[in-house]
């Protein structure tokens, strides 16, 4: 299954100028299976799409969030409360941890937002939360390919899983970055399994080549 993991709408990131409606219809245009909606702090944008994607039986909606940590932004999948005020990475996962939810750093490599801005040399293993980085976010539509790069190199010699999503916040990159599971996602909970399983793999497509190529 074919999904993007990461995505912005109207509903809730002021950034985005994505419409709800836009969006379900650009992921299914793509050949997406899913999409999961990662407004910045706030769950409100995957629990819009879900209901307007129930008249679009094709395509799975899940909630996300990525979270504005002091430390840099951090994907939440699987909790169900939403987490805002900048909090220490350290808070954040602890309490999705304890809940059953994942937590993986969004564009690593990017400053000023990405886990390791400001200290791009240093290995992410060197930090306090060695065991968070068993999934990264690998492949990001809006980092550059050398920035998707290093996370690559990250994955290859450590043993983390990389993750893909376009950090889409116009409809046309909706896709450019995806995230192919062998498993069958259902629901936020079969999305945590199956990323904590490491059965996927992440794709940077046609659309991530175009947008970078200058
Ligand atoms: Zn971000
Ligand atoms: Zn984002």
């Amino acid at each position: 299954m074919i999904f993007d993991l990461h995505v912005h709408t109207i509903v809730a990131s002021t950034c985005s100028n994505i419409d709800p409606v836009e969006c379900v219809e650009a992921a299914i245009a793509r050949g997406l299976d899913g999409i999961c909606v990662t407004e910045h702090d706030s769950l409100e944008g995957g629990r819009a799409l879900k209901q307007i994607a129930a008249d679009y039986p094709r395509l799975t909606v899940l909630e996300g969030m990525e979270v504005s940590s002091r430390e840099g932004h951090l994907l939440v999948y699987g909790f169900d409360r939403e987490i805002k005020g900048s909090p220490p990475a350290r808070d954040v996962i602890e309490v999705v941890r304890s809940a059953g939810g994942i937590v993986i750093p969004a564009h690593p490599w990017r400053a000023p937002f990405g886990w390791y801005s400001g200290s791009l040399e240093k290995p992410l293993e060197d930090t306090d939360f060695p065991e968070l980085f068993s999934v990264i976010e690998k492949y990001n539509g809006l980092s550059s390919p050398e920035q998707n790069r290093s996370a690559d190199e990250y994955c290859a010699k450590t043993s983390a899983s990389g993750t893909g999503g376009s950090d889409a916040h116009v409809a046309s990159d909706i896709g450019c970055c995806v995230t192919v599971f062998e498993d069958e996602i259902t629901d936020e909970r079969s999305l945590v399994e199956a990323l904590l399983s490491g059965r996927f793999r992440a794709e940077m497509r046609d659309s991530y080549h175009q947008l970078w190529s200058v």
